[in-house]
């Protein structure tokens, strides 16, 4: 598959970062003063697994790195702890490429749970603070729809089944396997 073919295919995936990502730069804007991420803080950094559309954006990024950073990457794939192995030194190599999860970790997101609304964000941020407004938080739910047929519509362009979720360490080299 060229590089061409699959830009195409994760078309839809790269409007939906767009349209994430505007919706944290005004959460941002408007929680400034009570969150506490930052570069250099890796602790919501794990170990993730991911809709194939996401697998196969993070591998594109990774096989854009240089080779030593790339080996780096996957020496730690090989290791068996928790952290994502795209996490160097507290900086993630494929920062403009992470996935969605990665870019709303921290913020406040709402989601419905047995008809009960909840909230949630990193416990480093909001402290003190007793109560959000609900337009100031991230439809977890919707966004996780949105997702959902994002990544249909791309695995339904593959003659295999693609598994549902793809661990981190097995996504890397699936861009460069096609
Ligand atoms: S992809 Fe990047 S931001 Fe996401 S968990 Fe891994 S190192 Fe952290």
């Amino acid at each position: 598959m060229t590089e061409h073919v699959l830009d195409n295919l994760l078309k839809n995936y790269t409007d939906l970062i767009t349209r994430v990502d505007e919706h944290i730069q005004r959460l941002a804007r408007i929680h400034k003063d009570r969150l506490a991420c930052k570069k250099g803080c890796d602790e919501c950094c794990r170990h993730l697994s991911l809709f194939p559309v996401e697998a196969f954006a993070l591998s594109r990024a990774f096989s854009r790195l240089d080779a030593p950073c790339r080996e780096r990457v996957l020496d730690q794939a090989h290791q068996t702890n928790r952290a994502c192995p795209l996490l160097v030194d507290h900086v993630c190599m494929i920062y403009e490429a992470r996935p969605i999860i990665c870019r709303t970790h921290g913020y406040p997101l709402y989601m419905e749970k047995e008809g009960r609304a909840m909230v949630d964000f990193c416990p480093k941020n909001f402290k003190g603070v007793k109560k959000l407004d609900r337009s100031d938080m991230l439809d977890l739910d919707r966004m996780n729809t949105l997702l959902t047929v994002v990544n249909s519509h791309f695995t339904a362009c593959f003659e295999d089944v693609l598994p549902d979720r793809i661990p981190v360490d097995q996504a890397l080299e699936l861009y460069q396997s096609l």
